[in-house]
């Protein structure tokens, strides 16, 4: 499928738009769902231009997935979540509405039922918070 370079998160990876940022590497980049489904809602993109998974070549997957669990890891701790839903969309017709490959990470617990897909904005303080928390736990994992 053909890469929109202008899409929300070409545009973040290229430093033209905020985000929350929590880590990056030299092939990935991971920041906050500013429309979070759950607190601590995290998502792990490959720097690599790419649309849907099967764009996306070997090296570029490997290291998004390696990421994806170095942070799952991280926000587990931070939120204190039981559960960790990973997800990824392929297509706007399962769901995509932004056309850069991601994985998204949702801190699931019974108290915290999920909210709906890319609906509401959070607060900024609050996901600055969550940001900090975040950090401290990658740092506490190395
Ligand atoms: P998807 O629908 O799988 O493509 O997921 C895109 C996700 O990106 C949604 O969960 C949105 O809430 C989130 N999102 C959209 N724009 C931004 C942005 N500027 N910063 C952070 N997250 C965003």
């Amino acid at each position: 499928m053909s890469y929109d370079n202008n899409n929300v998160f070409a545009r973040i990876l290229r430093g033209e738009l905020p985000c929350q940022k929590v880590y990056e590497d030299d092939a990935t980049f991971a920041f906050l769902d500013i429309m979070p489904q759950a607190e601590g809602h995290t998502l792990v993109l490959p720097k690599e231009p790419a649309a849907l998974l099967v764009d996306l070549s070997p090296a570029a997957l490997q290291a998004a997935i390696l990421t994806t669990q170095k942070l799952a890891r991280a926000v587990q701790a931070a939120t204190g979540a039981p559960g960790m839903l990973i997800s990824q969309f392929n297509g706007a017709a399962a769901g995509q509405t932004v056309p850069h490959v991601h994985f998204h990470i949702i801190p699931r617990s019974p108290e915290q039922p999920l909210r709906a897909h890319a609906r509401d904005n959070a607060d900024p303080a609050a996901l600055a918070a969550m940001r900090e928390k975040v950090i401290a736990a990658l740092a506490a994992q190395a």
